[in-house]
């Protein structure tokens, strides 16, 4: 033929073609294979209508672009949930082809696409392609005076995660001091989300070997997510339906361990973590991990109780003494 075909992920030049829509093209068998994992299965016939043009009406192509993007978006999303970085990277820069078409090349919209596939990347250990579109990512926000605090937050904490991975400390902890910022002007202080802001400079903190920061950080979100598994125990939700539930998983465990094992021993803490935990893992059903944590919770109580009890018993001869002095000047 006289039209040259692409590669769908390379961009080089293509010898395969999809028979499943015949309007997608591959370089070899290991990109057709990745690509299929990564997205197309999941959106092959979509791209039919769009690729031969036999669309009506531009009603309905706009219609189909949203859909291909919220597939692709929330694809890549799950993905890098999950750990699968690799997998990820057909759907975000899918994302990222669809966002163009429908806003443009330096539209605002592009900065979810980019702070996706840099995050795919940092998890790949590829810096450099990470940086490359995080400062596309920030290209865009320049020029986008009216940008809100939704991306602003997304975009520091990407920098701020990226930073943390170059070693560059300092810049690192300044990406998450706006992140926080920006969260919460969106959410609130205590939303969960900027909860996970505060938990991310903890982790800078920790690195920097300053633990009475990272005590006071851990314990405040150990509080946020406390309440918000309380609020939401009592409200009866029978999943926590939330993105970060991976992170979450992570975070309270990363400060449980943290208060078991420091040196300043707080048992309140320990059980009000392990407390969280046994919440989480409640709401999504999962009873042997419930069991292993409640045992925490419980034998935390105990040497709470230990704890009050030596101190009656340490004290008996001031407690009696006590005593004795009150009902003598009852009696006075
Ligand atoms: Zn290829
Ligand atoms: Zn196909």
């Amino acid at each position: 033929n006289s039209t040259t075909l692409f590669c769908e992920l390379c961009q080089k030049r293509a010898y395969l073609e999809c028979t499943g829509c015949h309007v997608t093209f591959y370089c070899d068998e290991d990109h057709q294979q990745a690509d299929w994992v990564g997205i197309h299965e999941r959106i092959c016939q979509l791209l039919i209508p769009i690729r031969t043009q036999t669309l009506s009406q531009t009603g309905r192509s706009e219609i189909l672009y949203k859909k291909l993007i919220t597939i692709c978006k929330s694809e890549a999303e799950r993905k890098i949930a999950e750990g699968k970085h690799q997998e990820a990277l057909p759907a975000a820069q899918f994302f990222l082809r669809c966002s163009t078409d429908v806003n443009g090349p330096s539209a605002v919209q592009l900065v979810p696409a980019y702070l996706l596939l840099a995050e795919a990347n940092t998890g790949l250990g590829d810096l450099v392609s990470a940086m490359e579109f995080l400062s596309q990512a920030e290209w865009v926000v320049l020029k986008s005076p009216d940008c809100g605090h939704e991306i602003l937050h997304r975009l520091h904490r990407s920098q701020g995660r990226l930073h943390t991975a170059l070693g560059y400390l300092e810049s690192a902890r300044k990406h998450f001091a706006n992140d926080i910022y920006h969260a919460s002007e969106e959410y609130g202080a205590d939303s969960i989300i900027s909860c996970e802001g505060y938990f991310l400079l903890a982790s800078v903190f920790v690195k920097e070997g300053k633990m009475p920061v990272v005590r006071s950080l851990y314990s405040q979100i150990a509080q946020t997510w406390h309440s918000h598994l309380t609020k939401l125990l009592k409200s009866h939700v029978e999943n926590v339906q939330n993105p970060d539930q991976v992170e979450v998983d992570k975070t309270l465990t990363a400060i449980l361990e943290f208060v078991q094992c420091d040196v300043i021993a707080d048992l309140a803490q320990v059980v009000l973590v392990a407390h969280s935990l046994s919440m989480l893992w409640f709401l999504r059903g999962d009873s042997v991990k419930v069991s292993s944590v409640t045992e925490v919770v419980k034998s935390g109580q105990r040497s709470q109780r230990v704890t009050l009890k030596t101190f009656v018993l340490k004290h008996t001869a001031l407690i009696l003494l006590l005593l004795a002095y009150f009902y003598g000047f009852i009696y006075l």
